[in-house]
């Protein structure tokens, strides 16, 4: 909101979900857009290619390598990170235009990329999405069915690297029922801090 007299407002924050494959990430961020528009989600560049479904400019960016190489190259890329064989890169200026512009942004990414964006910018928050307990997301990967066996190894493996992680994060919630979840991870985007604000 407004504060009356001053003309000035605190920048808002930036917010990184991160989490396992499997985890939910994606349900849990289209139960939040159906609660609150007004956060800006980014949407990442991918060298990976379409699922089933996804739209190219909605679910991703979808790129060839070239082009991938070139926008991080010409600093374009607020963070990039290669995971399972693909380039997944955040496009630098709709964030900042978003957070120039009042609005919260949120962004869905990996652990290297998570770790890139709280060197570059040690205000923004960390949060993460995490299963119920290691043998749900286990079988919520295996289930998922779009994959290859390798695909979903590989995955488990990584998965189990980026819930390590776990004491890098501000904040975790766990993804026991969608809309809880999305309700925290709201309270979080667009509510006070808890931490000290270093700015
Ligand atoms: P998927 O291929 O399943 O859509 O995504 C694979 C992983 O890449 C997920 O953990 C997702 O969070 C992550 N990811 C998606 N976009 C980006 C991005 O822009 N940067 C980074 N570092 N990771 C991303």
């Amino acid at each position: 909101g407004t504060e009356p007299g001053s003309g000035v407002r605190a920048r808002p924050r930036l917010t990184v979900l991160s989490g396992p494959s499997g985890v939910g990430k994606s349900s849990v961020l289209a139960e939040l857009r159906l609660m609150r528009p007004e956060i800006y989600f980014s949407v990442s560049v991918t060298t990976r290619t379409p699922r089933p479904g996804e739209v190219d400019g909605e679910h991703y960016h979808f790129v060839d390598p070239a082009t991938f190489r070139r926008m991080a190259d010409a600093g374009e890329l607020l963070e990039h990170a290669e995971y399972a064989g693909n380039c997944y890169g955040t496009p630098r200026r709709p964030v900042e235009q978003a957070l120039d512009g009042g609005m919260p942004a949120l962004l869905e990414i990996e652990l290297q990329g998570a770790r890139q964006v709280r060197a570059a910018m040690p205000q923004a928050q960390l949060v993460m999405l995490a299963p119920p307990s290691w043998e749900d997301l286990v079988g919520r990967l295996t289930g998922r069915g779009t994959e290859d066996p390798a695909v979903v190894a590989r995955r488990l493996e990584v998965a189990r690297e980026e819930l390590a992680a776990e004491k890098e994060f501000d904040e975790v919630v766990v993804n026991s029922d969608v809309r809880t979840a999305a309700q925290e991870l709201l309270t979080l985007v667009v509510g006070p801090r808890s931490k000290t604000q270093n700015q």
